[in-house]
């Protein structure tokens, strides 16, 4: 998708380490970390947020999710994390390629936000 950060860093257009690379998906370091372990878990392919899903999506995103059960560990993870998907306006989504935020290497606040 022209003109997205993400679609970017995926085809290497704008360079970035990858913490985790499989067939469906990246793992990078959020540029702004808000815990002491923020990971961004996304999909190689272009879909906005959770309000516009297909069933194909929806077993892409499955996998990502069974894959983060087998890799956690590898991602300093061991302690626990906490999984955010913000979409669209109110949750105040800012890059409209649907991504999961990974948090931890920390005791997390036990408010959501
Ligand atoms: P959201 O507000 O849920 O859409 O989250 C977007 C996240 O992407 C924010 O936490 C940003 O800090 C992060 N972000 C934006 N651009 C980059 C980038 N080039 N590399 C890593 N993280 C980024
Ligand atoms: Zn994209």
């Amino acid at each position: 998708m022209k003109d997205c950060v993400f679609c970017k860093i995926i085809s290497g257009e704008i360079s970035s380490k990858f913490e985790y690379e499989d067939e469906n998906m990246i793992i990078i370091k959020d540029i702004n970390p808000q815990a002491t372990i923020h990971l961004l878990l996304i999909p190689k392919k272009h879909f906005s947020n959770l309000m516009d899903i297909t069933e194909e999506q929806t077993e892409i995103l499955a996998q990502c999710l069974k894959k983060l059960s087998h890799i956690y560990l590898d991602l300093g993870l061991d302690r626990g994390f906490r999984i955010v998907c913000n979409s669209g306006l109110d949750a105040c989504q800012s890059v409209y390629h649907l991504h999961i935020h990974i948090l931890g290497g920390e005791l997390l606040s036990d408010k959501m936000a």
